[in-house]
């Protein structure tokens, strides 16, 4: 039975997403409550947002000290906490400036702007196309919805934006066939999120690196789901023995609060001056000084190297499951976000989980995506474990019965 609020909701707002029936209303951690008072553990985290969970006191105190001394200014002056956040990410990672901004797409759509803007200040204009990969996930805008290789996701919006060539993921022969004296970078996410938790090969990312360097392309990474965090690193590309031009972020960067930023090498960033390019909330003090917890934590409270722990031993447990299950055919990720590529539906797991008091997320069908607070204690893992193993069981012995 639906309750009212939710007849509601289905009649006043865009049919945009396919909503779970539970109205969710309060969380503390890695719990959340739902209007009728039912207890989950979350392991979605606000699709990888909420990395230092939910109700965090230092983000809710940050948010209310600032909501108290300003709000939003416009990027016309400077404000402390953006400049300091901003301080914060190049000290953290391979880049020199940082632009910021409200989304992933927004990010991303900065990335896709700067490098054209790039080559058309070195006088070649013509050199435009971006390489992007199958099973990819850019955002929703027109240019990032063009750079993302998932037709199902393109569909209906044709024509698509013009400079995008898609080849397929851990394939580095079709990106030296894709490039053309028009391309201009290479744009890749070190571990497809929405995808289906797909790791690159060994080699595939440091191998893209060696092609843009051959072919004077460069390198984005969009880390909007790896970053801050997610993948044991602050960054997902510090796995690998090479660092790219431009790296986007979301996501978590302000754990809930809406922020994207768009970081790139000096080199590259110059193409933007004054006026190129410009964002009227893009990180106003109020999100810049929750992302500054959420920094803090990361680093200085342990939070990234409980990520690294839990993800091990939450791996070493799903591997169990498989061995158990014959229906599971790969369990794969780093850090906190995982996957198991299932050879049956997945949506129907994540409903029975769910009624067992876990929201656990399923991409693509049949891969459930485990993206929890990286806050995530062994105990809680256990338990979602056996929930599992016991959904699991179930299905068997449907399926023999
Ligand atoms: C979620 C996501 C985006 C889009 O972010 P929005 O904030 O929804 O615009 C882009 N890239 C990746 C890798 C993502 O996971």
């Amino acid at each position: 039975m639906k309750n009212n609020q939710i007849k509601t909701a289905d009649q006043v707002m865009a049919a945009t997403y396919t909503r779970f029936p539970i109205v969710l209303t309060k969380g503390d951690g890695c719990t959340l409550w739902d209007a009728t008072g039912r207890e989950y553990t979350d392991f979605v985290a606000g699709i990888a947002v909420c990395n230092l969970g939910h109700a965090h006191p230092g983000i809710a105190k940050a948010i209310a000290d600032q909501a108290r001394r300003l709000v939003h200014v416009s990027n016309l002056y400077y404000t402390r906490p953006q400049i300091e956040l901003a301080e914060w990410l190049v000290e953290h990672s391979f880049a020199d400036r940082v632009f910021f901004c409200n989304s992933g797409a927004e990010a991303n759509e900065a990335a896709i702007k700067l490098v054209r803007k790039y080559f058309r200040d070195r006088g070649v204009p013509e050199r435009f196309r971006i390489i992007t990969t199958e099973g990819s996930f850019h955002g929703r805008t027109m240019a990032t919805l063009s750079a993302t290789g998932q037709p199902k996701i393109r569909k209906g919006f044709e024509p698509m934006l013009e400079g995008f060539d898609i080849v397929a993921f851990n394939d580095l022969e079709a990106v030296r066939e894709a490039v053309t004296e028009e391309s201009c970078a290479v744009m890749v996410e070190p571990i497809q999120g929405e995808g289906g938790v797909r790791s690159p090969v060994p080699g595939y990312l440091e191998g893209l690196r060696e092609i843009c360097d051959r072919e004077g392309l460069l390198l984005i990474f969009d880390e909007v789901q790896t970053g801050m965090g997610r993948t044991g690193k602050l960054f997902a590309y510090e796995h690998f023995a090479m660092t790219p031009d431009i790296m986007t972020l979301a996501k978590a960067l302000a754990n809930g609060l809406p922020m994207g930023a768009m970081l790139a090498k000096e080199k590259v960033a110059a193409a933007f001056t004054p006026g190129s390019h410009a964002s009227t909330f893009g990180g106003t003090p109020l999100v810049a000084a929750a992302a500054l917890v959420v920094a803090k934590a990361l680093v200085e409270e342990g939070v990234l190297s409980n990520c690294e722990r839990v993800g091990r031993y939450f791996k070493d447990r799903l591997l169990d499951l498989k061995s158990k299950h014959t229906f599971i055919k790969d369990v794969r990720g780093e850090g906190l976000l995982l996957g198991l590529d299932l050879a049956i539906d997945g949506v129907s797991i994540v409903k029975a989980c769910m009624e067992r008091g876990f929201l656990i997320n399923c991409a693509q069908e049949h891969i459930l995506r485990f993206i929890p607070p990286l806050i995530i204690q062994e105990e809680q893992i256990d338990s979602l474990i056996v929930c599992l193993d016991a959904v699991f069981e179930d299905l068997s012995r449907k399926s023999e019965g």
